[in-house]
C-alpha cells in the first residue's frame, strides 16, 4: 500500500533537504512567498527544461520567446485585465479582516472576530500589482507586473511572423514570472502571488480551432505521462459556460490529485481571435495574417496551453513521494523522480575513504559531471548514504569498492528497485544514458 502524502510531510521534507524555504524566514517570513533551495532550483529548472524541450524541440512548428515582465499599460486595457481581472472583497469593520465575498456567507458572523453585521459592501479589487515607471508617481507612469505571460506573446505576434518564417499553424512558447495580488494564498507553493508560467499560444486558421483544441488536449496530457506522473492522478475538467474567462470559447483544465485534493495544474483554452483582435483595435496596428495556401487574410484564432511551473514542482514532489517498508521492517523515504527532472542524477561514493578508493571515485565524478548532475559522498556507512540519495530522489548510485581496483568495474545501484549490478567503468556513462532514456516508473 502506498504511503499517504500529506502537505505537512512535503513541506517538512522540502525544508529539511533544501528544496523550498519560506521567503525571508529570519524576519518571520513573508506570507505565501517561497524560495527554492539548492535542490529545489535544480528540480524547477529541470521541469522547465522538460517542458521547453517538449514544446519547442519536439514540435517543429513552435518557436520560443522571452518577453519583459513590464509592458505598455495599454496592453492590459486591451486584454481586458484592467476592466475584468478582479475579485469581490469585503472587509470586517470591527477587526479589519478581508475576505473574498464569494468565499464566505455574508449573512453569517465574521469568521475572525465573530461579530455580526460588520461587513462592508463588496468592492471589486483588481488582482494586478501596479507600480510607477520613472521618477514621478502620476497616473501617466503606472505600469503593471504582468498577471500572465500570454500578452507578451500576443503583442509580438507580428514580430515573430515577420522575422522567423513561421507559417500558420504555429505556436510561440514562453516561460516566465507572473504576479497576482491574491487575497487567499495557501497550500504551500500551490497558490502564491508571484509564480511562474509555462505558456504556449498556438495560432490557427479560424474554423480549424476546434480540431487543434482537441489535438492540444491530447498532447498536453501525454506530456505528464511522459514525465512519469501517475495517470490515475490526472484528469480533465471542463469549464461550464458560467466559468469561462472573458476571452474563452472553450476551456479544459488538467487537474492533478494534490495532497489537498483535485486542483488545476494547466489550462487549455480556445481564445478565438479575442486577443489579437483587441490588440489590433487598441494599438491601431493590424494583426492579420496572409495565408499563402489560399491567399486569404485573417486574424488568427488561438489555442492556449498554460501550465504552472511552480505548481508543477509541487505536483512532481507529491507524485514522487513514497515511504517504502522494507523486508527488515525499516521504512525508507524515497522520491521517485523521473531521472530527467531529478535534481541529482548520479550519486558517486567510494565504499571507504581510504586505500585509493576516493581517488578512483573522484575520477569517475570528473568524467560523469560533463553529462550528468552528480553528487560525491564519502562520509558515513554506505547504507545511510544510499538512504540520503533515495530521500532526495537520486535515481542512480555508483559505488567504488576494493574489487574496482582489479576488475575496473563499479556497482550501479537503482533507486526504485534497490537492485545492484556490476558495470565496467568504461561503459558507465553510456549505461546511465540508456537507463534514463528507457526509464519507466514503478509504483509500490
Ligand atoms: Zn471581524
Amino acid at each position: 500500500m502506498a504511503a499517504e502524502v500529506t502537505m505537512d510531510k512535503l513541506v517538512s521534507l522540502c525544508k529539511r533537504r533544501g528544496f523550498v524555504f519560506q521567503s525571508s524566514e529570519i524576519y518571520g517570513g513573508l506570507s505565501s512567498a517561497w524560495d527554492y533551495g539548492p535542490l529545489g532550483v535544480e528540480l524547477k529548472n529541470n521541469i522547465q527544461k522538460f517542458w521547453w524541450r517538449e514544446m519547442t524541440q519536439l514540435h517543429d512548428n513552435i518557436v520560443g520567446l522571452d518577453a519583459a515582465i513590464m509592458m505598455h499599460p495599454k496592453t492590459w486595457e486591451a486584454s481586458g485585465h484592467v476592466e475584468n481581472f478582479s475579485d469581490p472583497l469585503v472587509d470586517c469593520k470591527e477587526c479589519k479582516s478581508r475576505f473574498r465575498a464569494d468565499h464566505i456567507d455574508l449573512a453569517k458572523p465574521c469568521p475572525t472576530c465573530g461579530n455580526s453585521g460588520t461587513f462592508t459592501e463588496p468592492r471589486d479589487f483588481n488582482l494586478m500589482f501596479s507600480t510607477h515607471l520613472g521618477p514621478t508617481k502620476d497616473s501617466g507612469s503606472v505600469v503593471y507586473l504582468r498577471p500572465e505571460t500570454a500578452q507578451g506573446i500576443f503583442v509580438n505576434f507580428k514580430n515573430v511572423v515577420q522575422s522567423s518564417r513561421v507559417k500558420i499553424p504555429f505556436g510561440i512558447a514562453q516561460v516566465g514570472k507572473a504576479f497576482r495580488n491574491e487575497i487567499v494564498t495557501k497550500n504551500f507553493i500551490f497558490r502564491t502571488c508571484e509564480f511562474e508560467q509555462m505558456e504556449m499560444q498556438f495560432f490557427v486558421k479560424p474554423g480549424s480551432d476546434d480540431e487543434w483544441f482537441e489535438y492540444w488536449k491530447k498532447e498536453r496530457i501525454s506530456y505528464y505521462e511522459k514525465m512519469g506522473i501517475n495517470p490515475e492522478k490526472l484528469r480533465f475538467k471542463q469549464h461550464g459556460p458560467d466559468e469561462l474567462a472573458h476571452y474563452a470559447k472553450a476551456a479544459f483544465d488538467i487537474e492533478f490529485l494534490f495532497p489537498m485534493g483535485w486542483q488545476e495544474l494547466e489550462g487549455i483554452h480556445s481564445r478565438t481571435d479575442f486577443d489579437l483582435g483587441r490588440h489590433q483595435e487598441y494599438s491601431g496596428k493590424e494583426q492579420t495574417y496572409l495565408d499563402d495556401s489560399d491567399n486569404s487574410r485573417y486574424v488568427p484564432y488561438v489555442i492556449e496551453t498554460s501550465a504552472g511551473l511552480t505548481r508543477s514542482v509541487l505536483m512532481v514532489l507529491s507524485d514522487a513521494y513514497d515511504e517504502e517498508t522494507l523486508a527488515d521492517g525499516e521504512v525508507r523515504n524515497v522520491l521517485r523522480f523521473h531521472p530527467k527532472v531529478a535534481p541529482v542524477t548520479v550519486g558517486i561514493m567510494p565504499l571507504v575513504k581510504k586505500d585509493g578508493l576516493p581517488e578512483i571515485a573522484k575520477d569517475i565524478q570528473k568524467e560523469l559531471m560533463e553529462d550528468y548532475a552528480v553528487f560525491y559522498d564519502q562520509s558515513g556507512a554506505i547504507g545511510r548514504r544510499y538512504r540520503r540519495m533515495d530521500e532526495i530522489g537520486t535515481p542512480f548510485c555508483v559505488t567504488v569498492d576494493y574489487d574496482t581496483k582489479e576488475d575496473k568495474a563499479v556497482t550501479l545501484r537503482y533507486r526504485d528497485s534497490m537492485e545492484q549490478v556490476r558495470v565496467p567503468i568504461a561503459e558507465l556513462s553510456a549505461r546511465i544514458r540508456s537507463e534514463i532514456k528507457n526509464y519507466t516508473r514503478t509504483r509500490s
